[in-house]
């Protein structure tokens, strides 16, 4: 069973860049639906071995990714959002989105740019590909897919209709610039030193 994360900050703790009423119905119902469903397909998969009937395993594996990336993605998304405590990358995460990107206003360009153009319900993330040895930008238009094999997430922005059409109507723009002021770099310089420590520069 997996358990629900507790925000680190309340509900309105994020105002006005993203209002309480949208943070409310995102953590307590969205979220809390794929946590709640992804449980029920892990019983789903243990009953399914402790009887050895696998007739259904398609279905299960497929509600594992769907359900399952929902949890993990959201669980990023939140957690790399904060508000009054100025944060920054940190000086070895600047210095490799400098030499992956030409800088950090590109950077912030590129990502900005990517996530305006998810099509449809999807995520835009910054990532880092061990395999390639550099970070990237990437979008995720469906999450039980993975979009790169091995990618590690770094940072997350939730570009579904829910998160932002509440407050922002059908202004991406305007709410990936409210993004900006509450990324918590604390969080995604931690994911950076403590999940990718074979970076090089
Ligand atoms: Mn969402």
């Amino acid at each position: 069973m997996i358990k629900k994360i507790e925000l680190p900050y309340k509900l309105d703790a994020l105002e006005p860049y993203y209002s309480k009423e949208t943070l409310d119905i995102h953590y307590n119902t969205l979220y809390d639906g794929y946590v709640k469903n992804t449980n029920l397909t892990l019983e789903k998969l243990e009953q399914a071995r402790t009887n050895n009937n696998f007739q259904d395993i398609k279905c299960l594996e497929k509600n594992l990714s769907f359900f399952g990336s929902g949890v993990i993605l959201h669980e990023l998304f939140f957690l790399n959002m904060i508000l009054y405590v100025p944060t920054n990358p940190s000086k070895s995460l600047m210095d490799q989105i400098e030499k992956d990107f030409g800088g950090f206003i590109n950077f912030k360009n590129q990502f900005t740019q990517s996530s305006i153009n998810v099509e449809a319900s999807g995520w835009n993330l910054l990532v880092w590909v061990p395999n390639f040895n550099k970070l990237e930008i990437l979008q995720c238009e469906k999450h039980q897919n993975l979009t790169l094999w091995g990618c590690i997430p770094l940072l997350v922005l939730d570009m579904w209709e829910h998160s932002y059409f509440l407050q922002y109507k059908a202004s991406r723009q305007d709410y990936i610039n409210a993004f900006w002021n509450i990324v918590n770099w604390n969080e995604v310089n931690k994911r950076w030193d403590e999940i990718c420590p074979i970076y090089k520069i």
